[in-house]
């Protein structure tokens, strides 16, 4: 199997693999007064240690959640207040975010969010916003947006900013100028239905009911999983960015073929292809699966589902895409050309 849907799930790497099983024997509750319970909470301190180190922030700011949906959540409907009761997000969001916001900014033909057209809602209507969240790399397209420069035009209006940055470790440094920053583990290598929320200020809870996570995310944390979140972060701080080169051998092969890359023209994730085919996208993910390929139609959430992406839409486009997502690893010469067979043979026989 060539697989090529890290954006939906990436591996879980061996030493996150290693960490997890060994972490599976600390019996004690973090919380709990004795030996256990502190071998767990120093497992647990560790480990956000390791998030607040990819993030360059101060551990106490990180908070552990259940993944990247709950942190979005935890960050949109935790920062309004009666004098400023608007979420503002960009139209390009991932749906755990876009739920939240009153507001949905423009972007342009390439997927970039129109800062000319952001400076003047702000400055209109800015004095009602509590939070502006604007994704670092979008997940179906890798479009990157200019985060320092929006967080300066929120930051004038008192707008708190926070970036859903779950696509950006284990492809690229992770260097975000927002308030908030929320991370997903199994993005980058860790295990399934962990995440966080880092930074400030702090928002109200979701949850009630007990003092974990300072209070903001109540709950017994899930440990073994936190514990392999850590190891991801590690890994991603101190591994090379991925470079462009496998991804730039698909796509000369996927525009020879006609397709139209989405996002050209914009600064992108190095892992990232999503085009539009004449051929519908979930056709063309259907004949890549029978041929050993896994790649998608644009986010996991939305296949399935025959409802066209969001985000295709946002930027004036229609139809389904095909999505490749790369690891580390993806994509030797060999590979290339078998990706790009199964496309044309199912072009082919499609016209
Ligand atoms: N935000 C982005 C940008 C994502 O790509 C995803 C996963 N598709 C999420 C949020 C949701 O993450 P999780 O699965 O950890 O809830």
């Amino acid at each position: 199997m060539i697989y090529l849907d890290h954006n939906a799930s990436a591996p879980l790497l061996p030493e996150v693999r290693a960490a997890l099983v060994e972490a599976l024997a600390l019996d004690g509750n973090p919380s709990s007064p004795h030996r256990a319970g502190r071998e767990a909470a120093m497992a647990l301190d560790r480990a956000r240690a390791q998030v607040g180190r990819l993030c360059g922030r101060d551990p106490r700011e990180v908070v552990f959640t259940s993944g990247a949906t709950e942190a979005n959540a935890l960050a949109l409907a935790g920062l309004t207040s009666e004098a400023r009761p608007e979420v503002w997000v960009s139209a390009v969001e991932h749906p755990s975010a876009l739920a939240w916001g009153a507001r949905r900014l423009p972007v342009d033909g390439r997927g970039l969010l129109d800062l000319e057209r952001l400076a003047a809602l702000l400055e209109a209507h800015g004095q009602r916003v509590a939070v502006l969240s604007v994704q670092a790399a979008n997940n179906e397209t890798g479009v990157l947006q200019p985060v320092a420069a929006i967080t300066r035009l929120a930051r004038a209006h008192g707008v708190i900013t926070h970036c859903d940055a779950a696509q950006i470790p284990g492809r690229l440094p992770l260097a975000i100028d927002a308030d908030l920053i929320t991370l997903s583990a199994h993005k980058m290598g860790g295990p399934k239905g962990v995440g966080a929320l880092i930074g400030r200020p702090t928002p109200r809870p979701l949850l009630r009911g007990g003092p974990q996570e300072r209070g903001i995310r109540p709950g017994t944390p899930a440990l073994p999983s936190i514990v392999g979140f850590g190891v991801a972060a590690e890994l991603a701080h101190v591994r090379p960015p991925l470079g462009p080169e496998a991804r730039d051998r698909l796509q000369a092969r996927v525009r020879a073929l006609g397709a139209r890359v989405l996002g050209e023209g914009a600064p992108r994730l190095p892992n990232t292809l999503s085009a539009l085919f004449e051929v519908p996208g979930d056709v063309l993910v259907a004949a890549l699966d029978l041929a050993g390929v896994a790649a998608s139609t644009g986010s996991a959430c939305a296949s399935g589902a025959s409802e066209p992406s969001h985000v295709v839409e946002a930027m004036g486009l229609q139809g389904v895409p095909v999505r490749f997502s790369l690891g580390p690893d993806s994509m030797q010469d060999h590979e290339v050309a078998v990706v790009a067979q199964a496309l044309e043979r199912a072009i082919h026989l499609w016209s």
